[in-house]
């Protein structure tokens, strides 16, 4: 069992940051006119998935690749300046979220590599547990790394096998994806095309769509939304296992690896994602809504309002609210102008911290008897901090309602989810939970009710991080028909 005091101070992460990261975003495009100034408005709408490092790679003429990329925010990083330079109507942006032992510039992406066969460019969403077995497969041959994340070891894998290949990219990227067990979406730029790729689990979303105004061409990236903001139409998902040429005038299904068992990852549609993408032909905000209605009727309580935890818990609270016939009502107000604050090291600078982030509103939560709903709950801290603040502003009773059942293990496929000791769930029951975070009831969504709202069986979901079950090996840790994987969990290191 977790001792409080440890995991509300020692054990805390260098920012006060309770929210899990998504790595990556990711965007490709081929277009009749150049394309970085549409790349740059993409990745302005999956800035939510990475807010470390972006990065741009343009195909000027047939084959030289122009880069640029930096710490910091889309509009941080670049000016109009910066984007008219990267001519070339074919392009791939990515936007990176790290731990912070990883968030250096060369681990921006998207990662280039020369080869024999000409430059590579690849942006990545996900993470591949067994990288090491690669790089030593790579440095016997004579690679050297200078990153060592898994991203630059999937595109020196790519350049070796492409030249094994005689610079058929297609053969590349085939033997390359029979190498990798893990969470993958690339956009790639080889040889002068770009394609996009999905993993045969389809754990990391991907989606395809056709330009329908202004410039002709194709758009692929990891959420719908960005095809909404180029003035693209959704074609479809990229199927798992597939590989797709994206050209201008057409795309085109190139390869399809063998159809490994579906494994989405549950948290893209609870969390990750926006809640106007759509995923699976379904919008999120409807999925999350979904969530709540059913978590109001597996655990309703007697409550007078329904708050959101903004911006995380509202489609989630408002489905809550539909449900139980209660008022929804914006009872704390975020301010959407802090990114992240620093771990402050006294107590009372910490709840500054949360202050900083959200007001409660005092005539709406004073004298009520709350539900205050949330999408996840990780370490417990922050909820305790909220459900503190929100008696503080007078609510009679806090009920916190959880829209993703516990979290009781890591992620290794390309979430920023740490280890079991700082998983508030995986040490304490829930009833112990619900005593830390000073609540007058918790519940979360059951297991069966999270499936039910996503319109999935289990076993065609990745749940790894909800039932110690992951779809692919990872050290440690088990697979979803239960077997043990032998070996020490890796430490996460993603893209
Ligand atoms: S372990 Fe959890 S967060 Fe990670 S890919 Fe699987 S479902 Fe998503």
């Amino acid at each position: 069992m977790g001792n409080p005091a440890t995991m509300d101070q020692a054990d805390e992460p260098l920012f006060e940051d309770e929210k899990f990261h998504d790595h990556c975003g990711i965007v490709g495009m081929a277009l009749d006119q150049d394309v970085a100034p549409f790349v740059y408005f993409a990745l302005q709408s999956l800035q939510h998935r990475g807010q470390e490092s972006c990065g741009i790679t343009t195909l000027d003429g047939l084959y030289e690749l122009k880069t640029h990329k930096a710490m910091g925010l889309v509009d941080q990083v670049f000016d109009p300046a910066t984007v008219k330079k990267l001519k070339g109507s074919t392009g791939i942006g990515h936007t990176r979220y790290s731990t912070s032992a990883g968030s250096t510039e060369e681990n921006a992406q998207p990662q280039v590599v020369m080869s024999a066969q000409g430059g590579i460019a690849l942006a990545h969403n996900g993470n591949i547990p067994n990288t090491d077995e690669l790089v030593t497969e790579l440095k016997a041959k004579g690679w050297a790394f200078s990153s060592g994340n898994d991203t630059e070891v999937v595109v020196r894998l790519l350049a070796n096998k492409l030249t094994k290949h005689n610079g058929n990219h297609i053969g590349a990227i085939q033997e390359t994806m029979s190498r990798l067990q893990g969470s993958y979406a690339f956009a790639l730029l080889i040889g002068g095309e770009l394609y996009a790729v999905r993993d045969p689990w389809g754990i990391k979303p991907l989606c395809v769509g056709q330009m329908t105004k202004g410039a002709k061409g194709h758009i692929v990236a990891s959420e719908s939304v960005a095809l909404d903001v180029v003035g693209a139409t959704f074609l479809r998902d990229i199927k798992p296992g597939e590989v797709v040429r994206v050209r201008k005038d057409k795309i085109e299904t190139v390869a399809i690896l063998p159809a490994a068992k579906p494994a989405r990852c549950f948290f893209e549609y609870v969390y990750f994602a926006r809640p106007d993408a759509w995923m699976d032909g379904r919008l999120n905000q409807e999925v999350r809504e979904s969530i709540g209605r059913i978590l109001a009727k597996e655990s309703p309580v007697e409550a007078d309002i329904v708050v959101p935890v903004p911006d995380s818990g509202r489609s989630h609270a408002q489905g809550y609210a539909q449900a139980a016939g209660l008022p929804y009502q914006e009872g704390l107000m975020k301010n959407r102008y802090v990114h992240r604050t620093f771990i402050m090291p006294t107590q009372e600078i910490r709840e500054l911290n949360v202050r900083l982030k959200l007001n409660p509103m005092k005539h709406i939560l004073a004298g009520k008897r709350v539900v205050l709903m949330d999408d996840s709950i990780v370490r417990g801290t922050t909820m305790k901090r909220i459900v503190q603040m929100v008696r503080d502003a007078g609510a009679k009773e806090v009920h916190v309602r959880v829209g993703c059942p516990p979290i009781v293990a890591p992620c290794y496929l390309g979430i920023d989810m740490n280890t079991r000791d700082q998983l508030v769930a995986a040490q304490k029951s829930v009833k112990e939970i619900e005593t830390m975070i000073g609540a007058d009831s918790l519940a979360y969504i059951s297991h069966q009710g999270l499936y039910t709202a996503l319109g999935f069986k289990e076993d065609e979901l990745c749940t790894g991080c909800i039932t110690g079950k992951y779809p692919v090996p990872v050290a440690g840790e088990h697979l979803r028909d239960g077997t043990a994987v032998p070996g020490t969990p890796p430490v996460p290191t993603c893209c």
